[in-house]
């Protein structure tokens, strides 16, 4: 099929499949215009699927080849540049077109700035909202654009999606008030660990929105990103949590934001690369043993 606002880009290097057979679908959103401290997110997808290519498609601890998972890559979503609004509405179609087609595809956005998250979570209306990020993005404003990637859980809380966030560790008052007032559970990175995770994920409806901000883990496993901060998260810790999302809780998108990088072959885009792997091998398995 033919999408409106999609060109062809890098594609994953797999054997892979139309939108319509898939049961997960790689969006690119190379979006990154409202980056207020270290740009290049527009390269996030592109270097994410690069750096698949050093990685091994097989899942050791999953014994399992995610290159044979149904998986298509419709390539990257056209920005407007400088308009996050705008460009959030051409990831919010696409995703709805998807599912004119196949609405059991599982939209995987590769990004770009985190206010394009805002675009397929309107699409798919979880009720509710999990997301590893060091910042809470509970701004109601930030540098008048509503739509900025600081303020993108602010809108997605709107919506009257129910949201927990994990390894924050910036934030500011009005934001924590704002989250207290509105039921939004949060965790500091510095008292982040598994069952503090499973404890606030569990009571969550479900269907669940999945997304991880990179910046959420260690700023030495991502040191580009368009918001850097120092005291994160480990990988495993991370992994562990999505492993239990995808056994537990029924999934209906995911994205990987906010990976920017200068070059091919950087940290931040392989850390990004290879968490994604682990999100298919785990989705994959439960297809393969339901
Ligand atoms: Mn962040
Ligand atoms: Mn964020």
């Amino acid at each position: 099929m033919e999408f409106l606002y999609t060109y062809e880009g890098m594609r994953l290097e797999f054997p892979l499949v139309s939108p319509e057979e898939a049961r997960f679908v790689i969006i690119g959103v190379p979006f990154d215009g409202t980056t207020s401290f270290k740009p290049g997110a527009r390269f996030g997808p592109t270097l994410i699927r690069h750096a698949t290519l050093n990685l091994e498609s097989y899942v050791l601890d999953y014994d399992i080849d995610v290159s044979q998972l149904p998986i298509a890559d419709i390539g990257d979503v056209s920005v407007v540049a400088g308009d996050p609004r705008r460009t959030a509405d051409r990831v919010r179609e696409t995703v709805e077109e998807l599912h004119t087609v196949n609405n059991l595809a599982i939209p995987i956005l590769l990004g770009g700035e985190h206010s394009q998250t805002l675009g397929a979570v309107e699409a798919l209306k979880p009720k509710s909202y999990v997301v590893f990020d060091a910042h809470l993005d509970l701004r109601e404003s930030y540098e008048e654009n509503p739509y900025n990637h600081a303020c993108v859980a602010r809108r997605i809380a709107e919506l009257g999606v129910r949201e927990a966030i994990f390894g924050v560790r910036s934030g500011t008052r009005e934001e924590v008030d704002f989250a207290e007032k509105n039921g939004i559970t949060w965790v500091h990175a510095r008292d982040y660990d598994f069952d503090a995770f499973v404890e606030l994920v569990e009571p969550l409806p479900e269907p669940v929105y999945l997304s991880v901000d990179i910046d959420a883990f260690d700023l030495s496993l991502v040191p580009s990103t368009g918001t850097p901060e120092a005291g994160g998260l480990g990988f495993w810790d991370i992994i562990e949590a999505v492993e239990w999302m995808v056994k537990n809780k029924r999934i209906v998108g995911f994205d990987i934001m906010e990976v920017a990088g200068e070059s091919i072959g950087g940290i931040t885009a392989l850390t990004a690369a290879k968490l994604l792997f682990y999100f298919l091998g785990a989705m994959g398995r439960g297809l393969l043993n339901p």
